[in-house]
């Protein structure tokens, strides 16, 4: 820390990604990437012609992916609001959304990003619980007088709530907005799309970097109110009006006109989703009911660290997190029917030498 930086700051613990090694060496299963490359259409929208144009800045409002989201989801574009990545949306949204009056609540087991943010702005946040099965539970986030923010399904347990659940919760927060953060939606969750029309206190987060294949793109987006993206718009427009480059919203676009293609691959993860959990579950390993592109598991003999550690040497990463309630537990990005051979050998010969 140098001495200039502002005392606010002096205790700020910033988030950590997940390993990004650059030699390509490893079996990457850590950061919950797809497996698969971008639609063809994405290749042909990123022609050299596209590269002589990034002399100009891009159209600030987006609105031909925002057009094409709108349609997608069946909303109209002033209901839609794009950012650089998920993780932009929830930083816009800490910052609209969250003040000294109204704190924020989430998940104690959730993704590690939310209390980063919270201690970004100063805010007092409250985490909740997860049930002792890592199940949420809805009760504890009614009468709190706070921003409520949710994994749906859950990092990194995969667990999704229903959407009758985020209705309770949508309902016992009726003066508070509720980020419904659905990064890993496309996986087998029931997204809160359908209640958007009947709460004007959902604000949905979803992304193109996981079932979409562009997380070297970044690029996410909001749903929610007219009233609401409007709020997150005067915060991206004070922020930086042009988050989204060209070649980004151009890959975009054409994600969204490649829809059947990123369909058909999420259905093959969510079977090699089923292939590998049955795998682990045969070797003793204890997995979650993941709805997402992960697993999450332990094993009686194996603590999480060690098998994080002994899986790395041999050359399949997967990540392990330091938080004592899951610190027994591994997560693992669900990749091709081969990589996932690939760890379970690793796992088989890790077993072995117990
Ligand atoms: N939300 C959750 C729950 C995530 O796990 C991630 C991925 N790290 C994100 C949001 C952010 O993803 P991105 O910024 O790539 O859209």
């Amino acid at each position: 820390m140098s001495r200039f930086l502002s005392a606010r700051f002096a205790a700020l613990q910033a988030y950590t990604p997940g390993e990004q090694p650059q030699d390509m060496a490893y079996t990457k299963l850590n950061t919950n990437e797809s497996p698969y490359p971008p639609s063809p259409g994405v290749f042909a929208a990123l022609s050299s012609s596209e590269i002589a144009r990034l002399q100009l800045y891009p159209d600030p409002e987006g609105k031909r992916l925002r057009a094409k989201l709108a349609a997608r989801y069946g909303v109209s574009p002033q209901n839609v609001l794009l950012a650089n990545g998920s993780d932009e949306i929830l930083n816009f949204a800490f910052m609209a959304f969250c003040d000294s009056a109204t704190p924020v609540i989430f998940p104690d087991i959730s993704y590690g990003f939310y209390p980063v943010y919270a201690r970004l702005y100063g805010l007092s946040y409250k985490t909740a619980p997860l049930k002792e099965d890592f199940t949420i539970d809805p009760k504890h986030y009614g009468g709190n007088d706070a921003t409520v923010v949710l994994a749906n399904p859950n990092a990194p347990t995969g667990i999704a709530l229903s959407l009758e659940q985020i209705e309770a919760i949508l309902k016992a927060n009726p003066d508070h907005i509720v980020l419904v953060d659905e990064a890993y939606v496309d996986f087998g969750a029931q997204s809160a799309l359908p209640l958007l029309g009947r709460y004007d206190n959902l604000l949905i987060a979803q992304t193109f970097s996981k079932s979409r294949s562009l997380a070297g793109a970044r690029l996410g987006f909001a749903l929610a109110s007219e009233d609401v993206i409007a709020d997150l718009d005067t915060i991206r427009y004070s922020t930086n009006p042009y988050n989204l480059n060209r070649l980004t919203l151009l890959a975009g676009e054409a994600a969204v006109e490649d829809a059947a293609y990123y369909e058909a691959n999420a259905q093959t993860i969510i079977q090699t989703r089923a292939y590998t959990a049955a795998a682990l579950r045969e070797l003793g390993f204890a997995l979650t009911n993941s709805k997402a592109n992960f697993l999450f598991a332990s094993h009686p003999a194996l603590p999480g660290g060690a098998l994080y550690r002994r899986l790395k040497e041999l050359g399949v990463l997967v990540r392990h997190f330091g938080n004592p309630r899951i610190q027994n537990y591994v997560r693992i990005t669900v990749g091709t029917q081969g990589q996932m051979d690939t760890l379970l050998a690793c796992v088989r010969r890790i077993l072995t030498e117990q």
